[in-house]
């Protein structure tokens, strides 16, 4: 690190994984599970057809898992993606601990078994013998995610401050899918921060931090309380999902969130600005 700080102003540190990251260290002020909420398993998956109406799906398997289902585009042309994200402990936990290079033909009927199973609205669509990921073991992903803030920076000895960014600032489960969302945004910010200001030092650090902190900090907070509430289903909850099935503007401002997250944490960061939302939408009596 010293030797990049002597070639540069500033130093950002944008690989979530390995030691560079480790510079950091978790941030006390938000505490997460030290360990993944998930199981996971995600690929590109051929032999999966597409709905009449292409769109991204969100499955609940009480107790089980979810599944986020989305069309892709890719070399191969138009295939679907799975996020498959199971509870630890649960039947669905073998996708992720049963390794696809090992044997493919036995996580191929592993997978569809449990598919069938746990997700039949899109089972129904899959062709048994087209069914696998795309370009085989590089189509697919099978680990987890264990969520962290860190800290924002550090500043080494010279002064030179070294800035994380994306994953290695904050890491979220992809449930809701918005890692590269704030990785993207946060970027777009530090690099109007650093055309806009002359000295890169903790007051450019603070600048930065202000203008990314909202929309990152709700996307993982977000990310934490579906996790719980899918996980333990507490009546709220299901009641809240209830509501978005009922109530069209619900469903459509619900889906606009996911551009930005901090509008789902003034919505969900307590069940009674989730029932001032709810009321908002209700239709007018009378
Ligand atoms: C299964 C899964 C599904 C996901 N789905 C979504 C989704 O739908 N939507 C969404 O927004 N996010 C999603 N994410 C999260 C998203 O992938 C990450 O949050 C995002 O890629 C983080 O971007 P980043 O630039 O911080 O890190 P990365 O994308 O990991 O980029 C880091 C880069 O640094 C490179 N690198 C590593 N070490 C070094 C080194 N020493 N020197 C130089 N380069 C190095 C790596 O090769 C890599 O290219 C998903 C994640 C997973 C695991």
């Amino acid at each position: 690190m010293p030797s990049l700080a002597s070639r540069f102003d500033l130093v950002v540190v944008c690989t979530g994984r390995g030691p560079f990251a480790e510079v950091f260290g978790r941030d006390p002020a938000h505490p997460a599970s030290t360990r993944p909420g998930r199981a996971l398993c995600a690929g590109l998956f051929t032999g999966v057809a597409q709905q009449p109406v292409p769109q991204v799906t969100f499955h609940v398997s009480p107790g089980a898992g979810e599944m986020i289902e989305f069309p892709t585009w890719t070399d191969g042309g138009l295939v679907m993606a799975l996020v498959i994200e199971n509870h630890r402990g649960s039947a669905l936990e073998a996708l992720a601990t049963t390794p696809y290079e090992e044997d493919p033909g036995a996580f191929r009927d592993l997978a569809l078994e449990l598919l069938r199973e746990h997700y039949p609205d899109c089972f129904e669509r899959i062709d048994p013998v087209e069914f696998g990921p795309l370009d085989g073991p590089r189509g697919i992903l099978q680990g987890a995610v264990t969520p962290v803030v860190r800290r924002t920076h550090t500043v080494l000895d010279d002064g030179t401050v070294v800035l994380a960014l994306g994953d290695a600032h904050v890491t979220v489960d992809p449930l809701l899918g918005q890692g590269a969302n704030i990785a993207s945004h946060a970027a777009w910010v530090l690099a109007e921060e650093i055309v806009r200001q002359d000295v890169l030092d903790r007051r450019f650090v603070e600048h930065v931090d202000m203008r990314r902190q909202d929309r990152v900090l709700s996307a993982f907070r977000t990310t934490n309380l579906f996790m719980e509430n899918l996980e333990a289903l507490p009546a709220d909850f299901v009641e809240f999902l209830g509501e978005l099935g009922r109530s069209p503007s619900l469903a459509d401002e619900f889906t606009e969130w996911f551009n930005y997250p901090e509008r789902f944490w003034d919505d969900l960061a307590d069940p009674r600005r989730t029932a001032a939302w709810i009321a908002r939408h209700a239709p007018a009596s009378g």
